[in-house]
């Protein structure tokens, strides 16, 4: 009887282990199906980005991301030349050249 036993023990510790195994599982898919559902939300939010309304230029960041319009200063100079920034994200966005 002592081989049932042994193996009834190694058959406990095995089901313990994939019990671990499983709730580490379910928290991975939990991650994941939230980190889907934030992508899904951000590709609806770029369809509805506006660049700028009227002379204000939007963050495409804080909007994609946060769903926040944000404006974004005119930066003279530097080693990007004229650039936009964001007044929240500090996204830097460098001006289309014409
Ligand atoms: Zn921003």
């Amino acid at each position: 009887m002592r081989i049932a036993t042994e193996l009834m023990s190694q058959a406990e510790h095995r089901a313990a282990a994939i019990r671990v195994e499983l709730d580490e599982l379910e928290l991975r898919k939990a991650g994941l199906v939230a980190e889907r559902e934030r992508c899904e939300a951000m590709a609806g939010r770029l369809r509805s980005f506006q660049v700028r309304a009227g002379a204000v230029y939007h963050c495409p960041r804080c909007w994609i991301e946060e769903e926040s319009r944000s404006q974004m200063a005119l930066k003279a100079g530097g080693g990007w030349g004229d650039h936009l920034v964001c007044e929240l994200c500090a996204l830097e966005v460098k001006l289309a050249e014409s």
